[in-house]
Parts: structure tokens; C-alpha cells; sequence
């Protein structure tokens, strides 16, 4: 059977065939592990093959692992972000994805300045204004854009999308615009797009991603949603 190690390596000669199609270097795209409802063993395979970025979107279950693996790993945050868990993410994540209010942010700086760290943190767009989704509408995006500026504990990296599914990669091209349109309202840099999962992370790289997040594809099929 094709182990992790096999898939790791497979997955990234496409991200850098992604970045050659697409005249971009391959230096520049990160491939997110994401390991929610894995395990911590599936987790450390990838580890021993030269992994170190994963993402996990509960807290509670995160913390199960990060408490028995390597403590060079780094973990991004990237499910929905609770105020009352903020401080927990906060203590062991240094990589927030799903930033999705100016009241989350303040607080989160907040939090950030008493536990003495710097988190990184992505914007989430609705990139689409779908109903179903959280995430900062653009224009609401760029209404705020002034007040982004000033966070002395987080430094915004730019911005994190799912778009609807099915016409992804345009949603991708848009969520890049909105980015440039952000940067030259505000002023600040914004150099990182989080886009893509298993089934169009090529589309996103294609589109400007600097991390693509990507779990069914590299550890198999989900037994239940998150
Ligand atoms: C689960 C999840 C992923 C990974 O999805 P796959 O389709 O398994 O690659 C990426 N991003 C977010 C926000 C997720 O919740």
C-alpha cells in the first residue's frame, strides 16, 4: 500500500508543477497538512517524512496531539474561531487562518499582549457573500481596511479562502484582486494568500496561493465532516 511519505512526495511534485505551469517558484507555495480527525500517529508519519506545517480546526482536539508530538511542529489554526477559546489557540498556535471580524481581531490582539506572542494571522473571506458562510464580506473588508493597521500582536499575513465550491479557481482570481484592492487602501502588506484544498489547490496556486491547505489527499478519506 502507498504510505503518507508516498503521498507527501507525490503532493509536492505537484504543487511545484503547479508553480512551473505557472511560471512561479516553488519556494514561495507551503503545503498545509491538514490533520483534523487524524490522529496523532498519521501525524507524526508525516513528521518523519519532513513535514512540519499542520492544520487543525478544533481546539480541543488539536491540543490531544500537539501535547504528545514534536515541539518544532507548527500549527495553524483554521476552523472557527470562538472568543472563549481564543486563548487556548492562542497559546499554541502561532499561525491563525480564520481571522473573521474586527471584534475577533482586537480581542485576539488583546490576548495575544498578555500571553507575550506574535500570531500570524489570514483575514477569511466570503469571497462569494454566500449565506451559509462567516468570513469578512469585501466590501465590508475594505470598509474596515483603516482600523487593520495597529495590531501590535498579530501581524496579518492576507487574506484565507473556501470559496463555493465547483468554481473555485475564479473565486480564487477574485479573493488575489480583493487582496491588491485591500493592500492599496489600507497600505498594508499582504503578501500571503491561504487557498486551495485536496481537490483545487493547483487551480489556487495558479491564482496566486501561498499556502495551500490540503488533508483528504495526503491522509485519506474523512469518516465525518468538520
Ligand atoms: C478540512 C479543511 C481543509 C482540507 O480539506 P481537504 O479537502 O481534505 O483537503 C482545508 N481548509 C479548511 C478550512 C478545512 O476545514
Amino acid at each position: 500500500m502507498e504510505g503518507l511519505a508516498d503521498r507527501l512526495a507525490e503532493l509536492q511534485g505537484r504543487v511545484a508543477d503547479a508553480c512551473a505551469s505557472s511560471g512561479r517558484d516553488p519556494g514561495e507555495v507551503e503545503l498545509l497538512a491538514v490533520s483534523k480527525t487524524f490522529p496523532a500517529e498519521a501525524v507524526l508519519e508525516a513528521y518523519e517524512a519532513g513535514q512540519r506545517n499542520f492544520g487543525e480546526s478544533r481546539q480541543q482536539e488539536a491540543a490531544t496531539k500537539i501535547e504528545v508530538l514534536p515541539g518544532d511542529i507548527r500549527w495553524h489554526f483554521i476552523g472557527g474561531l470562538q472568543r472563549n477559546k481564543v486563548r487556548k489557540v492562542l497559546s499554541s498556535f502561532p499561525v491563525v487562518h480564520s481571522m473573521d471580524s474586527v471584534r475577533l481581531l482586537e480581542h485576539s490582539d488583546r490576548i495575544a499582549g498578555e500571553l507575550a506572542v506574535k500570531t500570524q494571522v489570514y483575514l477569511e473571506v466570503n469571497i462569494a457573500g454566500e449565506e451559509s458562510k462567516g468570513g469578512f464580506l469585501p466590501d465590508d473588508l475594505l470598509a474596515v481596511g483603516g482600523t487593520l493597521v495597529g495590531f501590535a500582536h498579530l501581524e496579518i499575513r492576507g487574506l484565507m479562502v473556501i470559496p463555493p465550491e465547483g468554481e473555485s479557481r475564479r473565486w480564487f482570481a477574485e479573493t488575489r484582486i480583493l487582496r491588491d484592492r485591500v493592500e492599496s487602501a489600507t497600505g498594508l502588506k499582504l503578501p500571503s494568500l491561504s487557498m486551495g484544498m485536496s481537490g483545487d489547490f493547483e487551480d489556487a496556486i495558479r491564482e496566486g496561493a501561498t499556502i495551500v491547505r490540503v488533508g483528504s489527499a495526503l491522509f485519506g478519506h474523512r469518516s465525518y465532516m468538520q
